[in-house]
């Protein structure tokens, strides 16, 4: 019998065989509003941001959460009155900030292509900082901000050269990735940042990768930063602010990443030890925030026995949860109404057609046509994922604040899918 506590997941868990998500059953949630359907728990998002804050007690923090993680603007909401800030890689996200009511003054963005018209969207809206990626980027921003009368605050996305030993696709911080600037070539390009006539430094970041289970990555990348920073003051340019970027994993499969707290706590040691302790910080979590807060409701269509595999073929599909299909991940699938029949392996996979639509391999399930199941972990890196593919609307959303669930995304219409299109006229 699976335990009733859902390990990692502190406010998902089953009460008697039924499961629940803070006080609201997932079955009556799935009744009301249909599958597949997206569940957040307030409690876990506001219980992760905590554990950061924990960790920085006492010190100057900035948290921008890296919306790109989870942009459902209800979500953006909830962070923006927590006093969050946002890490943004696009103007469509900055236009989801504003529309959330979050604060434009406390917003970094970050990405290797800002375009002319996504820099001069952001200096008229006021933000934070730019993270510049590269010394080309350095160029065209310091012109569309010196041609449109301001001043835009920068820092420098340092490319560490360290391995996060995570999945390839979502490691950013070796020497072979697109992102940052080489660490050797850091100096120089804040050498000519304090020559531009539009930009004014402003701070030093990196952002080494994403699910990382392990400290060690993250203290070899702030002592290689603290190198940086001390060459680049010896060189009379001040960084008023330390940006460590995001990538905390949490626990998919048994995953054992430090808790945010504790690894704060050891990397603050440390900064302490080389005096910078005092400094201005910036966090840009996304994944470690949402991610365990989050599940999919979806409910089995149809079971088909093969002599090689089972399939158990479910409304839920890589259009609406694309990461096993993106980079083979795994999340947990649990019924959400527990029997004690007996099970059998299966496939769990979607309607979409392409083989790559497989949501879990080889689960032990007792399911029947009809019954739902949750896929775990859902918060992070699914809905801001999600595609119309096989022109599939992206499914509903609530959040979950105790016995509330608020729905904060309407399922989507064959009609919202083709409001852009337009017929030929002749
Ligand atoms: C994606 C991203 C993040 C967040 O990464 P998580 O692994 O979700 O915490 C932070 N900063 C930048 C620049 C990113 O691209």
């Amino acid at each position: 019998m699976t335990p009733s506590k859902l390990p990692g997941r502190p406010h998902i868990a089953y009460q008697g065989d039924n499961l629940f998500i803070e006080a609201c059953s997932v079955g009556d949630l799935a009744r009301t509003h249909g599958t597949p359907l997206f569940a957040y728990s307030q409690a876990s998002m506001a219980d992760a941001l905590q554990a950061y804050r924990s960790g920085f007690s006492g010190r100057k923090l900035h948290v921008c959460y890296a919306m790109k993680a989870n942009s459902s603007l209800a979500l953006l909401q909830f962070f923006a009155r927590q006093g969050c800030g946002f890490d943004i890689v696009s103007g469509g996200e900055l236009a989801r900030v504003l529309a959330a009511g979050g604060d434009p003054s406390k917003v970094i963005f970050s990405g290797v292509g800002k375009t002319r018209p996504e820099m001069l969207q952001a200096l008229e809206a006021g933000i934070l900082c730019f993270n510049v990626e590269s010394e080309a980027e350095l160029e065209v921003l310091s012109e569309v901000a010196s041609h449109s009368g301001h001043t835009a605050r920068v820092s420098i996305r340092v490319n560490p050269n360290v391995d996060p030993k995570t999945h390839p696709y979502i490691s950013t911080g070796l020497k072979g990735n697109k992102f940052g600037i080489a660490h050797e070539r850091t100096l120089a390009a804040y050498r000519r940042a304090v020559q531009l006539p539009g930009l004014h430094v402003s701070g030093i970041d990196f952002h080494i990768g994403s699910q990382i289970t392990d400290s060690r990555p993250f203290a070899d990348a702030v002592d290689r930063l603290l190198d940086l920073v001390e060459q680049i003051e010896a060189d009379g340019i001040a960084i008023e602010h330390l940006d460590f970027g995001g990538g905390l994993g949490i626990d998919y499969a048994g995953d054992t990443p430090p808790a945010a707290d504790v690894l704060w706590q050891e990397l603050l040691a440390k900064l302490d030890a080389r005096g910078f302790g005092d400094r201005q910080f910036i966090i840009e979590p996304g994944r470690s925030l949402v991610g365990n807060a989050g599940l999919c409701v979806t409910e089995v269509l149809y079971l088909k026995p093969g002599e090689e595999k089972n399939f158990c073929i479910v409304d839920a599909a890589m259009n609406d949860l694309p990461r096993p299909a993106m980079y083979q991940a795994f999340h947990a699938i649990v019924p959400v109404h527990r029997s004690a029949a007996e099970t059998s392996t299966y496939d769990v996979v979607g309607p979409v057609c392409e083989s790559g639509d497989w949501l879990g391999r080889d689960r032990e399930l007792a399911v029947q046509p009809g019954d739902r199941l949750a896929v775990l972990s859902a918060g992070a890196y699914c809905m801001s994922m999600a595609s119309n593919y096989n022109t599939r609307g992206r499914a509903a959303e609530v959040l979950v604040d105790g016995a509330e669930a608020h729905l904060i995304r309407v399922r989507e219409t064959p009609q919202d899918m083709m409001r852009a299109e337009r017929l030929l006229t002749d």
